[in-house]
């Protein structure tokens, strides 16, 4: 039997809430539930950390969730809010390098936007040192006895990818799951799955569409990220039934299997 832990390190949609400026009632909240940083998560599983996706929070997540060590990230695509901390990986990857996965357009986008991590540069101040691996949407990736799927997704018109580690399974930025990806998703203990809000985007889940895959995948339990300001965690708890709870950062789940 393997346990696993996984940490909600951010939940909030791009822009992060509070939003700057922002004075709606949920930026203004005085709830901690409220504030959410850029979402990304910690899947701890037979002596392995992986993280999936580095949100431009990830310092203060990794400080927050006391991350010393790595043994590979997954990204889920390339947009600025789950990619741009890459460079806080520094700390992490000193002494060796560390494997991260991507689909190949993401891992071409990585390569572009941090071109200078591949290139000679002068020394001093050092760079994230990181393998970057390209993943077909069927292939499988063995970090130590834990096997980690891609979870091929529509984000708008862009294919992206959720992860898929065990009994657990992470689907932050989707507006449609193709068929052939529910297959993936069985058996499945906890799902995580975004849901931006009530009203209609056209680029992510809504609530509504959120719970209406839920019920289709029929998890154990799921837990919604990638939250905007137009919903507070309190209207999320009514808006939910028992067995899926909105996610909030540094929220910590466990499961075996
Ligand atoms: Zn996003
Ligand atoms: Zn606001
Ligand atoms: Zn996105």
């Amino acid at each position: 039997m393997t346990n696993y832990r996984i940490t909600l390190l951010g939940t909030g949609t791009s822009i992060g809430i509070p939003v700057p400026g922002c004075r709606c009632r949920v930026c203004r909240s005085k709830d901690r539930r409220n504030r959410r940083s850029r979402s990304s998560a910690l899947i701890e599983a037979a002596g392995k950390r992986i993280l999936i996706d580095t949100s431009p929070e990830f310092r203060l997540q990794a400080l927050a969730a006391g991350i010393n060590s790595l043994d590979a990230v997954f990204w889920t695509h390339g947009h600025a809010d789950h990619l741009h901390g890459l460079d806080d990986l520094r700390a992490l990857t000193w002494k060796k390098p560390l494997p991260g996965y991507a689909s190949k357009e993401t891992a071409d986008e990585i390569t572009t936007r941090f071109d200078y991590l591949w290139k000679n540069t002068q020394p001093g101040g050092g760079k994230a040192n990181v393998d970057l691996i390209s993943i077909a949407p069927d292939e499988s990736v063995e970090i130590g006895s834990l096997k980690v799927i891609p979870i091929p997704v529509i984000h708008g018109s862009l294919p992206v990818f959720g992860w898929r580690c065990g009994p657990v399974a992470y689907i932050t930025d989707a507006s449609e799951i193709p068929e052939e990806s529910y297959a993936l998703l069985e058996d499945l203990k906890i799902l995580v799955v975004g849901a931006l809000r009530f009203k209609a985007h056209s680029t992510h889940f809504t609530v509504e569409r959120a719970l209406e895959e839920i019920k289709k995948i029929r998890p154990e339990r799921a837990y919604l990220t990638h939250i905007s300001h137009e919903v507070s965690h309190r209207q999320l708890v009514r808006a939910t039934p028992r067995t899926v709870s909105p996610g909030r950062d540094g929220l910590c789940l466990r499961t075996t299997e």
